[in-house]
């Protein structure tokens, strides 16, 4: 599909009629009629106009609550009749889809394992189908595939869903990471410059995994990223949730947090501050990799000691630099930055494994 005839025909009502930011709170997993209740009227007076509850819960592993189900649907369209507040669930299915309609909820989320399978997609764009009124917020994928992404948008769009939007909640990445879940800030700027008229909104809790970096996240994908909106998970009891405990905060705590953000002061433009977070979140990937390549360095060490090999070896050496040089050709890197930084790496690696032998 035409990527202008999606980004031009994307109705932003929804969104535009509501200061920015929108924000989208509410518990991970709807749990019991009083929690979200109780969790709803607080929200109602802290900037939120959406409120969220996860009623069917995909879990990484089985046996763990997998969500209330339908009962909490019920739950919801009280939220909706007690505070004014639009609702909003996830659905990952049509059968899911089916329901969501049947009660009436404002707004669907599609999650990040659910956008990874474009089966699934194209399951939920067919169950929509003349639903379109439906606002439809799609998760990134767990991995960064910006065309899964994209082509997820657009079978909804096949189907006539026009009041869609976007959630950018990070990415899984297999070796340890200070987040969650990866925020991709670059993989942002090139989706916002390919379909700009497509409403982005940042999930600090699924990048962070806890509650200490939420404003931060939260105010880079604002200020800096110029996200239209934030989905930040709260309940009115975080420690007894049963779902994600450690990442939701109190609808007081969320309070504060969004008085935290000066939403006034929100750049216009991506600027040198976006950049400098873009080389900063790049410097703590390459740290992260510098510490897991020594870290084989070491059982190189230990595995050379036992089997009294030679800690020096110039031939496997010489192909280390052989091909990275190359590599770096390709991309653009001068020989003189790489042969200095696999100098100094190398030097450190003769180090640690001389220490192990000695
Ligand atoms: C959620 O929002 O609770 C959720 C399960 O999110 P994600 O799909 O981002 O993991
Ligand atoms: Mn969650």
């Amino acid at each position: 599909m035409e990527k202008n005839i999606l980004n031009n025909s994307i109705d932003r009502s929804w969104i535009d009629k509501w200061n920015k930011p929108l924000i989208i709170s509410g518990p991970c997993s709807a749990e019991s009629e009083k929690q979200i209740l109780e969790t709803a009227k607080k929200l109602k007076n802290s900037y939120v106009q959406i409120f969220r509850a996860g009623i069917w819960k995909p879990r990484t592993r089985p046996n763990n609550f997998e969500g209330i189900g339908k009962e909490g649907l019920e739950w919801l369209k009280k939220v909706k009749k007690d505070t004014g507040l639009m609702v909003a669930t996830e659905i990952a299915n049509a059968e899911h889809v089916r329901l969501a309609i049947s009660f009436d909820i404002d707004v669907l989320w599609i999650g990040a394992r659910s956008t990874a399978s474009p089966f699934t997609i194209q399951e939920i764009a067919d169950s929509l189908e003349g639903e379109k009124d439906k606002i439809v917020l799609v998760k990134n994928p767990i991995h960064p595939d910006l065309d899964l992404w994209i082509g997820s948008l657009e079978r909804l769009f096949g189907k006539g869903i026009r009041k869609l939007g976007v959630i950018h909640r990070g990415f899984y990445t297999y070796k340890s990471s200070q987040y969650r879940n990866q925020p991709n800030w670059g993989m942002l700027l090139n989706f916002r410059s390919m379909l700009p008229r497509v409403p982005i909104i940042c999930d600090p809790s699924h990048i962070c995994g806890n509650k200490e970096g939420l404003l931060n996240i939260a105010k880079k994908a604002y200020h800096f990223f110029r996200c239209e909106g934030l989905m930040i998970e709260s309940h009115c009891s975080p420690d007894n949730a049963w779902s994600d405990a450690a990442q939701q905060i109190t609808p007081d705590h969320l309070m504060e947090m969004i008085k935290k953000l000066n939403v006034c002061d929100r750049k216009n433009e991506v600027d040198l501050d976006s950049l400098r977070i873009l080389i900063d979140e790049l410097d703590n990937n390459i740290i992260t990799l510098l510490a897991e390549r020594m870290n084989i360095v070491k059982k190189l060490g230990i595995l050379k000691k036992y089997s009294k090999i030679a800690i020096l070896q110039p031939s496997r050496w010489e192909k280390i630099m052989d091909k990275s040089l190359k590599l770096g050709r390709d991309l653009g890197i001068s020989d003189h930055l790489l042969k200095g930084i696999f100098q100094i790496l190398h030097e450190e690696s003769i180090k640690i494994q001389n220490s192990i032998l000695k």
